[in-house]
């Protein structure tokens, strides 16, 4: 069980006060560019950012944010939990979470910002209904995730075991693949081990793709059967306390033919083309250039199909994007996967991902598992 109190006995004061001075620095940097938004207060619905600014790790939370105060809106469930993970007022509001937050602030004059993107047109309609006629509403515009992409020693402390479960769970869950085994299996012998090591579950499904079915860039684990002489490709993340890692590699029972080894070559080749240029200061979209020319250079470039990297923290897929329209720029502390791929329809896919860390120098990998083409007997 993940009880608040337990959690909260492990840390010894120190690092509780270190995590809480980090959100207060997190909710005052909101506060700026509430500011520059000329607005009054935000109201943070989407999860992962509510605990990125508050601590709480409940599935029903609304945090309102100004100046003045920061509270809290969460249900009675979560009455005790709320109270030791937040270092801000707790509200519990019975009935409709928004209805609390609607109360709490109308009949004020405030400006306030809100998560469009995240909130269903619903609640948006009904909170200009509520609040909007003195000022109309704006959309905070991923203000929270702005601050996300930039980790805090602490969190790239979090990624980084969360990597090494991921990696060593790869390693043990691997031994065991044999030929036979259905893409089912082997998932929850990876799922499993994740577990084992600590895990509070697998950061997104985990994708076992068997033979040609790896040339769909999310296959879905099935009753697909690995095969002796064949590939089987592996998509893995951990999720271990909030934080998650990601990375994908591909194995084969038996020596791999010709042609598919020269596929393995070209992604591993695109790959660390990369992460040779991953580094501070460089724009997102030239590390995704560096994959692509590397690919370019074997004719195999329109086979690689989706971007080259997304960050990961509190969430699997967020900023910064490593895509040929990212904006992004890299900064040392942000943590981004670097994973291109080749997907040939109905014969072959490859794609070898890490989660790494972007540093002045260069990008840290974090999931290391070795990228040799792994050979599994059958
Ligand atoms: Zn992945
Ligand atoms: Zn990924």
């Amino acid at each position: 069980m993940s009880g608040g109190a337990a959690g909260a006995g492990c840390y010894n004061s120190e690092s509780l006060t270190r995590a809480t001075d980090a959100r207060a620095g997190r909710r005052q940097r909101l506060l700026e560019a509430l500011a520059e938004l000329r607005c009054d207060a935000a109201v943070v619905s989407h999860l992962p950012n509510v605990r990125y600014l508050t601590g709480f790790t409940g599935s029903n939370g609304i945090l309102f944010l100004s100046a003045e105060r920061t509270v809290l809106f969460t249900d009675p469930r979560y009455e005790l939990q709320a109270g030791e993970e937040c270092d801000c007022r707790v509200r519990i509001v019975r009935g409709p979470t928004w209805d609390g937050v609607w109360r709490h602030a109308a009949g004020r004059r405030w400006r306030i910002a809100l998560e469009a993107e995240h909130m269903s047109h619903a609640v948006w309609t009904e909170t200009a209904r509520r609040l909007g006629r003195n000022a109309p509403l704006k959309p905070l515009g991923g203000a929270v995730e702005r601050l996300r992409k930039v980790k805090s020693p602490e969190e790239i402390g979090a990624i980084r075991a969360s990597a090494k479960l991921c990696a060593a769970a790869f390693l043990q869950a691997s031994r065991r693949f044999r030929a036979g085994m259905t893409e089912n299996d082997a998932a929850a012998e990876i799922e499993y081990r994740m577990r084992k090591l600590g895990a509070e579950g697998a950061a997104f499904e985990t994708i076992v793709a068997a033979g040609e079915r790896a040339a769909l860039p999310h296959a879905r684990p099935g009753a697909a059967r690995l095969e002796a002489g064949k590939p089987v490709l592996v998509d893995m993340g951990a999720n271990l306390a909030g934080y998650m890692s990601d990375m994908t590699r591909v194995a084969h029972f038996g020596p791999p033919s010709r042609e598919f080894a020269r596929l393995y070559d070209a992604v591993l080749e695109a790959q660390q083309a990369a992460l040779q240029v991953a580094r501070a200061g460089v724009s997102a979209s030239r590390v995704d250039k560096a994959a692509r020319m590397a690919l370019k250079a074997r004719g195999l470039d329109r086979y690689f199909t989706h971007s080259t990297g997304h960050g990961v923290g509190l969430e699997i897929h967020e900023g910064p994007r490593l895509g040929a329209k990212s904006e992004d720029a890299l900064e040392a502390g942000m943590v981004v996967t670097v994973e291109p791929g080749i997907y040939l329809s109905g014969k072959a896919g490859v794609r070898i991902e890490d989660t790494v860390l972007v540093t002045r120098t260069g990008a840290e990998i974090l999931t290391s598992v070795s990228k040799g083409l792994l050979v599994l007997e059958s």
